[in-house]
């Protein structure tokens, strides 16, 4: 390597010093006049809330149509959506529900939430997806649904899941936080309508926003009804009662996140094509480099994040080393995603729930005492602390953009002897 071409890790100059697009502000996000108008809409009507309104039940239509589901049901988080979704199946307390160690805390929340037991199915050593063999393994007589995270956009195998499940008369949600308008294997569909119910986030951060706020879709009619209701407090208003049903939540999304949201929707086709060129790029211009493991199935693929899986026994460094050395280039990539499996949180390992009680880690209500500890999903655990790189993806990068972010990973993988040399 030539003298200009050091690491900026070690004192070279970095490929990159100014800021990319990015979904924390206006430089990466697509808020414009469509959403002030519907947003005007909704102010001089004088009704903020969903009821009496038209902008989150046209929402609900729309959204339905788009994915060609029978029914989406709006709430005010994609955690809330989540929630929705578990309290629709109405697990009995102890009851366990198979999830991933990888991804957002909020995938766990609702089960929890609904008293149920989180069991921790470990992922695939590339996707970091649940496989149809760990949920299989995972599957005991107390299972009664199984939350099937999209990582980072890309396509866990549904199909296979559900073919394990179906016969058990196990739920299938599918966790599309991440995952507008993935493409399922074996599924010509979009994702979130492939398993009997499908949980999408508006937060901030995914490829549509409306700064908060979730979708859940379902063709279950029934299914459909209880969130409804779910979300709003057990209340069925539509027989002009004043009762309450069950234990439901006001999880009801306002009329200005609806506005913003329908004035979204057009956009996100736009977003996932732009996400999907910036990939393709990258899957292109990296191709020939040995030791990195990159998304293939640009068009399967929605790109929340480009993650990119590095063998340390290839390169010589782990993504701790490789991701800090790519930081230090300028390039915004994240090194494991979390800093440790979701089960390793403290609400889990300490299990922090309701007092003093640890319900429902205990038995009863589970069947046994539900104790989490490092070491349940090695796979994960091995994404998290040595293999597992994500990089930012915008629809707004440039060319110039995604070519640095290749420049860069080019020059970290050629220097990443020196990074192991280096003190
Ligand atoms: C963002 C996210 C959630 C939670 O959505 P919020 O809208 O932030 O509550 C759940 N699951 C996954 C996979 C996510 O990425």
């Amino acid at each position: 390597m030539s003298s200009t071409d050091a690491l900026a890790i070690a004192g070279g100059s970095p490929t990159r010093t100014d800021p990319f697009p990015s979904v924390g502000n206006a430089s990466g996000r697509n808020f414009g006049k469509e959403e002030l108008r519907n947003l005007e809409d909704v102010i001089r009507s004088g009704v903020l809330n969903r009821v009496g309104g038209t902008q989150v039940p046209s929402l609900e239509s729309e959204f339905a149509d788009y994915l060609g589901v029978g029914n989406a049901v709006a709430s005010s988080s994609g955690t809330a959506a989540i929630h929705l979704a578990v309290a629709a199946v109405d697990p009995e307390p102890g009851d366990e529900i198979i999830v991933p160690p990888i991804t957002d805390f909020g995938t766990v929340i609702g089960v929890l939430a609904q008293n149920a037991v989180p069991i921790f199915a470990d992922v695939d050593p590339i996707t970091g997806c649940m496989t149809a063999e760990t949920v299989a393994a995972a599957i005991t007589d107390r299972t009664r649904a199984v939350i099937v995270v999209h990582l980072f956009g890309g396509p866990a195998p549904v199909e296979a899941i559900k073919q394990v499940c179906e016969p058990r008369g196990i739920t299938v949600i599918e966790d599309c936080a991440q995952a507008y308008l993935t493409v399922p294997d074996g599924a010509t569909s979009y994702a979130g309508t492939r398993g009997h119910i499908g949980c999408f986030s508006l937060q901030q951060s995914k490829h549509i926003s409306a700064g908060d706020g979730g979708l859940t879709v379902t063709d279950d009619d029934r299914l459909a009804q209880r969130m409804r209701w779910f979300a709003d407090k057990g209340w069925p208003r539509e027989t002009g009662g004043r009762t309450n049903l069950f234990l439901g939540f006001n999880y009801r999304m306002t009329e200005l996140q609806g506005a913003v949201a329908r004035a979204q929707l057009p956009k996100l086709w736009r977003v996932v094509q732009a996400r999907r060129n910036v990939a393709r790029t990258l899957v292109q211009s990296l191709a020939d480099l040995d030791g990195l493991t990159l998304p293939q199935d640009v068009d399967r693929h929605s790109y929340w994040l480009f993650p990119v899986v590095i063998d340390p026994d290839v390169l010589g460094v782990d993504n701790q080393a490789f991701g800090k050395a790519l930081q230090a280039e300028g390039i915004p990539v994240g090194i494991g995603y979390l800093d440790r499996p979701v089960y390793l949180a403290d609400v889990l390992t300490k299990r922090n729930t309701y007092g003093r009680s640890a319900y429902p880690l205990t038995s009863p209500p589970a069947s046994k005492d539900v104790v989490y500890a490092e070491g349940d999903c090695p796979v994960a655990e091995q994404l998290i602390d040595e293999t597992l790189l994500v990089v930012h993806v915008n629809e707004h990068y440039t060319e110039r953009d995604t070519a640095d972010i290749a420049t860069a990973i080019r020059k970290v993988h050629a220097g990443a002897v020196e990074l192991w040399d280096a003190p």
